[in-house]
């Protein structure tokens, strides 16, 4: 991260502490999974009075299924669900399950959209050292190229041409790509992916690592109100702690009893589960969501305004708490011009705004938390302002 690593020593509720004890309003928020900001009571103590009690028991205990129960009863659709690690870890096993389900071994994916460091998923994410979209990393291996097939965001037509033969287990998508640029999906677009997966018994998979408990209390899926087969969750499940499941149909869910493989030492720990147990539950204070949407218009509207009082062309994307800035571009609608961004002034804004106390990620995307108050908006705002001058 530009100008050099920060080191911090603690966080309280939107703040964050470095080791020089400069103090930052944090929209990093650990990369998205700490969701009720830095040191939650309820989540803290969850935590805590779960300790005592060890650290996992390798076998079943009633945390699992409680918290499993809460998950379906927000995610549309969900009626099992399997507890994994990390995003990573979680999105394979969906893949393994759509190709024991149909007896496929490819699957589709949308350009630009992120779904984990493993050798298949990461292609087509971003460009790699060689500058092609499919080989996303050095040490991935050639063969896996062939089972992942890459469509443009929004292209249904693509799509439906590919499921006609046959030949795919799944689509993966983001449902909001918030990975590149905050790309809200296409009016009816992931209907009409519903209804082709539907059509040509394709596995639909919703990558929601980002988008669950965030874009709604049932996610995307609630959110624009469609079915998936399977949903990845992570981040916000646990408010900051490592966890991630997936959720979905009983006869894609139940295949891990009669032949497909999961496994894991410490998936479903009780510990994590109790994080995730608090973290649901404060999720459903009255007003959070709505707050989310009127904190991200603000974020979003305000530096809207400030690029255009300064004369800098720009886009501002927001869906509910997730905000993106994207400098030189306007309305970025696709992946290509998320891509084609000035990443380098955005560097040095992000500099800027550093300096006036404010963290955010590079390439643009803004988390907010349950902790983020009106005027720590406001506050943002302001600073945003100031650092695009200083920019200029
Ligand atoms: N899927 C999406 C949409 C993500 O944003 C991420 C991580 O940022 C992952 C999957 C991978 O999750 P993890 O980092 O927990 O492995």
């Amino acid at each position: 991260m530009p100008p050099h690593p920060l080191f911090f020593q603690g966080g309280n509720g939107s703040r964050l502490t470095d080791l020089d004890d400069n103090t930052y309003l944090d929209y990093v928020l650990g990369w998205g999974p700490v969701i009720l900001g830095h040191g939650h009571p309820g989540l803290t103590e969850a935590v805590q009075n779960q300790l005592p009690h060890g650290a996992t028991y390798g076998a079943g205990h009633v945390l699992e299924a409680e918290v499993a129960e809460m998950v379906i009863e927000r995610i549309p659709g969900a009626e099992r669900v399997l507890w994994s690690n990390t995003g990573s870890e979680a999105t394979q096993v969906a893949l393994r399950l759509a190709r024991g389900a149909t007896g496929r071994r490819r699957f589709i994916k949308f350009g630009g959209h992120y779904h984990g460091w493993s050798d298949a998923m990461l292609v087509g994410y971003r460009p790699g050292p060689t500058g092609d979209l499919a080989r996303g990393s050095e040490g991935q291996p050639e063969a896996v190229l062939d089972d992942v097939t890459i469509v443009d965001w929004g292209d249904i037509e693509a799509v439906r041409r590919l499921l006609q033969g046959d030949e795919y287990a799944a689509v993966f998508c983001e449902p909001v790509l918030c990975n590149s640029g905050v790309l809200a999906p296409p009016e009816n677009f992931l209907t009409e992916l519903r209804r082709v997966c539907d059509a040509t018994g394709t596995v639909l998979v919703f990558d929601e690592v980002i988008t669950g408990f965030r874009m709604s209390r049932g996610g995307a899926a609630e959110r624009y109100d469609v079915e998936p087969d399977l949903v990845v969750l992570a981040k916000a499940v646990a408010g900051g702690y490592p966890l991630a499941a997936v959720a979905g149909r009983a006869e894609f869910l139940e295949l891990t009893t009669s032949g497909v493989v999961h496994a894991g030492t410490y998936n479903g720990n009780p510990v994590v589960l109790a994080a995730a147990k608090a973290t649901l539950e404060a999720l459903d204070e009255p007003s959070v969501y709505e707050t989310f949407e009127n904190h991200g218009r603000k974020l979003g509207e305000g530096f809207a305004q400030a690029l255009t009082a300064h004369g800098v062309p720009g886009t501002i994307n927001q869906v509910g708490p997730v905000v993106q800035c994207m400098i030189g571009v306007k309305e970025a609608a696709t992946f290509t011009d998320f891509l084609a961004a000035d990443q380098k002034f955005y560097d040095r804004l992000l500099v800027h705004m550093l300096r006036r106390g404010v963290f955010t990620l590079p390439g643009g995307r803004w988390y907010l938390s349950a902790a983020h108050s009106e005027h720590d908006v406001e506050q943002t705002v302001d600073v945003f302002e100031a650092a695009l001058k200083a920019t200029l």
